[in-house]
């Protein structure tokens, strides 16, 4: 099966705007807020010091496939010095907060399992509130993670060995993302069959593109969600990162900090840094993930994608 071609921007600013207009809406206030960072070119331990909470995302920021970042275990280790708290908060629903861990402690990033917020954990909750919880559903994406965090007995696996799953029976769809399929297959392969007609889209990982761990950079469930859903066939219902409830749940496990007092650290505008800004967080976007190829022209991109972040660093080593 050949993976989707690897993207250039161009194809994912669509998909972009279509995501800031989801969540900003019609508010001229979080527009704005959106659209407003300074980009300021600093240091990363000169930016920590002005914020009492750090958010980090994962992939791109503290590790990129099973390497990590250099500096990114020092940096963690600095900032406990220094007494400065952080959570990651990621949009990996693929893994239980224990694999990320275990992942993320071979390559030198210790983090504690409270440290550990993904959009997995959102989910159950999420789908109770919608009133969902009863209904039967389509589970895309890693089979083993649906143990961790599938939020109703009602789960229809898709892609499962020995399962035999019913779409017709389905009532929404939940993509979870799925790091055992890369290129977003098995969502494209499920919509292009017309057989999920127009039921509600869940994105738990709402990513749009992800790097493989040999630096090329693919189409994953987000892309084929936004593709789907701007055809007029799907709504779509945010879960993770650029949507509210994992960054809610973060803020909870932080204990209610204030807002301007969190600064979220991520490597993609569309979901770490859109999504942290409409939430009230400062941003911090680093060169060492998806946007560091795209460095010479980042203020013309993020000025045309209406996303700015405050910040802007090279990487998040602490003497960088
Ligand atoms: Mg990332």
């Amino acid at each position: 099966m050949s993976k989707p071609p690897v993207p250039d921007h161009g194809c994912l600013e669509k998909h972009i705007v279509h995501y800031r207009q989801m969540v900003c809406g019609h508010s001229v206030a979080l527009d704005e807020r959106v659209r407003r960072g300074m980009m300021q070119r600093v240091a990363f331990s000169e930016v920590v010091r002005r914020y009492s909470w750090i958010w980090f995302d994962a992939y791109g920021v503290l590790n990129r496939g099973t390497e990590p970042v250099p500096g990114a275990g020092e940096t963690l280790r600095q900032l406990r010095r220094a007494g400065i708290p952080f959570r990651l908060v990621s949009n990996n629903a693929s893994h239980a907060p224990e694999e990320i861990r275990a992942n993320l402690a071979a390559m030198g990033i210790v983090l504690d399992l409270d440290d550990i917020v993904t959009s997995g954990q959102v989910v159950g909750d999420h789908v109770r509130e919608l009133g969902y919880d009863t209904r039967p559903y389509l589970w895309v994406g890693a089979h083993d993670s649906a143990r961790h965090y599938a939020p109703n007995p009602h789960v229809l696996m898709v892609n499962h060995p020995g399962s035999t799953w019913r779409e017709d029976a389905a009532e929404f769809v939940l993509f979870s993302g799925n790091q055992e399929y890369y290129g977003g297959v098995q969502e494209r392969i499920l919509l292009a069959s017309g057989r999920v007609r127009s039921l509600p889209l869940l994105l738990v990982n709402a990513d749009l593109v992800a790097p493989e761990p040999s630096g090329e950079t693919h189409l994953v469930a987000g892309f084929t969600a936004c593709t789907a859903s701007e055809a007029g066939r799907h709504p779509l219902v945010g879960v993770g990162k650029p949507f509210r409830p994992v960054f809610d749940l973060a803020w909870k496990r932080c204990g209610y900090p204030p807002l301007d007092r969190v600064l979220m650290v991520g490597d993609a505008l569309e979901t770490d840094i859109l999504g942290a800004a409409a939430f009230g967080v400062g941003t911090c976007l680093t060169l060492t993930g998806l946007y560091g190829p795209m460095e010479a022209i980042l203020e013309p991109v993020c000025f045309r994608m209406g996303i700015q972040p405050d910040y802007v660093v090279g990487s998040i080593a602490w003497k960088a």
